[in-house]
């Protein structure tokens, strides 16, 4: 059964209960990378993801709390073994900022290195970057401070679906690609530019139709959570969750009960 996992859901300033944001989505016969904060091999082992079942990684943008973890990625994959090949989609300017850093890290001189395959991803809405069995995932460029793509995942056998909003203001290339999304996973950093409030968040998940809105990527005390929560409350009438570090998505239908 696949499942998306949160394996972090705080902004750029990380504290002690929540890791920069990036998750999983673990399916049964393959698992995909959404950005890459700290220890992604400890987690995914925490977690019980089978190493050899991750195949790719799918970047977001190139600001260092969504990118940071990908050279002890590609490390702890060597070292464990991996001979396949690993892909990487990313928006242009991302993938040029990962091969200038694991460059610098001199990765050429790693022996026997399984091979790495970089993606460019097309800025444009419902640009098709994996297709599999389990999953068809779709991305569409969004608003913020550098080339960053939203990311859409159905599940090929529940057609559910789970959007991320990646770091983005409020716009209507992600109004469209979360059209109808079962679950928008939405950024809600602040009032920043480039960046959306809990209230536009809750806005965007009423202006998609979004089944559920969960808040992501950001730093608060605990005396603000409820804060945030009824903030996008009181834009969107569905439930709204703030992510937890951990918490676990299911990409299936609830059971009839039948
Ligand atoms: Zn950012």
């Amino acid at each position: 059964m696949a499942r998306l996992i949160i394996l972090g859901s705080g902004a750029a300033l990380a504290d002690a209960s929540r890791d920069n944001t990036y998750m999983v989505l673990q399916g049964r016969e393959s698992s995909i990378l959404i950005d890459c904060g700290g220890s992604p091999l400890h987690k995914l082992q925490a977690l019980g993801v089978d190493l050899n079942s991750l195949d790719s990684l799918i970047v977001t943008h190139h600001h260092p709390d969504h990118i940071y973890g990908v050279p002890v990625l590609l490390l702890g994959l060597w070292l464990y073994g991996r001979q396949e090949p690993f892909h990487i989609f990313a928006p242009q300017r991302s993938v040029a900022a990962i091969t200038s850093i694991m460059d610098a890290l001199e990765w050429q001189d790693w022996p026997g290195r399984m091979p790495v395959a970089f993606h460019e991803v097309e800025m444009r809405v419902g640009h098709r970057v994996i297709e599999s069995p389990e999953f068809e995932i779709t991305t569409a460029p969004v608003e913020h401070h550098v080339p960053t793509i939203a990311v859409k995942v159905m599940s090929r056998e529940s057609s559910k679906t789970v959007v991320y909003s990646s770091d983005t203001e409020p716009c209507g290339a992600l109004a469209r690609l979360a059209q109808g999304a079962d679950i928008l996973i939405h950024e809600s950093t602040g009032d920043y530019a480039g960046h959306s409030t809990s209230a536009q968040a809750g806005a965007m998940a009423r202006r998609c139709g979004a089944g559920k809105l969960v808040l992501i990527h950001f730093t608060a005390l605990d005396s603000e959570l409820e804060g945030l929560r009824r903030a996008a409350e009181a834009e969107f009438d569905g439930p709204v969750e703030l992510a937890e570090d951990f918490a676990v998505y299911p990409l299936q239908r609830p059971s009839s009960g039948a």
